[in-house]
């Protein structure tokens, strides 16, 4: 076996407990043209979204972004970076989230509100119109590459979820058949946020895809996509089911090949040196105004990793 075959997945795979956390699982489904991403993150997931005090409706769609971000960045091929953002209607909740990934696994994200906490609905998983309104927009953006080549998406969030707006990125921007599922949610005992992101793409012989495929093609694919949705919340959610065992359950009939998995941590790129080219740009009298007992504190919106200047710094 090497690395670029994978191999066989023939039976689940039990690994104890939280060891196959946070991490993506490359896999293909062998004779469907199927290929896919499952994606577990744990102490990942829950140190990014608990840096911040967000209610949980908001902690939750932070987590299923983080997912979603961490499954489109396992598909990078060379470095780059993939950014997702959620842009809130006027009168929504939330006003911005982002989540971005960074290879080789670096992931980060926050958001923030228009409203109090109050005016947030309090269910952990409220629909996403609810937190972003009817004319939110989903942005995905690609920095790859050594000549730094940027591909940006956008898609109306008028779905009812995120995985669905998701969706429609890939059918509209990519033109490749995408289905996908995200669950997020804390753990009943201990509390902690998790993530679980499962993701298949169409990848029809001869660049032949979508509406063009064959009729066989187009018959595997449905199967996929049924298989995949009859994976039920509780189960991407189950501490004990590792991503092995849920890809078995699924498509282990059809045989289903998994690859090197990609690690996944909680990093930030933020840097004082990248915080000072920031406060650099500003203003002299910007600089003043920011300025509060004879120095400048600039605190990191992903991390809240706070750094302090002094004015003094910028003159001249
Ligand atoms: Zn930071």
């Amino acid at each position: 076996m090497t690395a670029r075959e994978g191999r066989p997945l023939d039976r689940p795979i039990i690994l104890p407990g939280h060891d196959s956390d946070n991490r993506a699982l490359p896999f293909a489904i062998e004779g469907m043209d199927v290929r896919g991403r499952a994606v577990r993150l744990g102490t990942a997931v829950d140190a990014i979204v608990t840096a911040h005090a967000y209610p949980p409706a908001v902690a939750g769609l932070l987590a299923e972004t983080l997912a979603l971000t961490a499954l489109l960045g396992s598909l990078l091929k060379e470095d780059g970076v993939i950014t997702v953002q959620a842009k809130g209607s006027t009168r929504a909740p939330i006003d911005f989230l982002v989540a971005d990934f960074s290879t080789p696994g670096d992931l980060r994200g926050y958001a923030t509100l228009h409203a109090g906490p109050d005016d947030v609905p309090p269910a952990e998983d409220a629909a996403l119109g609810e937190l972003l309104g009817a004319e939110g927009t989903l942005v995905i953006t690609l920095d790859q590459g050594a000549r730094g080549q940027r591909y940006q998406g956008v898609v109306p969030l008028d779905a009812p979820d995120l995985a669905t707006a998701a969706e429609s990125y890939f059918s509209r921007s990519e033109q490749i058949p995408t289905a996908l599922r995200l669950a997020a949610g804390r753990d009943a005992v201990s509390g902690h946020w998790r993530a679980r992101g499962i993701m298949i793409q169409h990848l029809a012989r001869g660049g032949a895809s979508g509406p063009a495929a064959s009729e066989v093609e187009q018959e595997n694919w449905r199967r996929a996509r049924l298989l995949m949705e009859s994976v039920r919340r509780e189960e991407l959610l189950d501490p004990q089911l590792d991503l092995e065992t849920i890809l078995f359950r699924l498509f282990h009939e059809d045989g289903v090949r998994v690859f090197e998995p990609i690690g996944i941590a909680p990093r930030c790129r933020c840097s004082r040196a990248r915080l000072r080219d920031v406060i650099a740009r500003f203003s002299a009298a910007d600089r003043a105004e920011i300025t509060i007992g004879g120095e400048i504190v600039a605190r990191c919106q992903f991390c809240g990793k706070t750094y302090h200047f002094d004015p003094a710094e910028f003159e001249g």
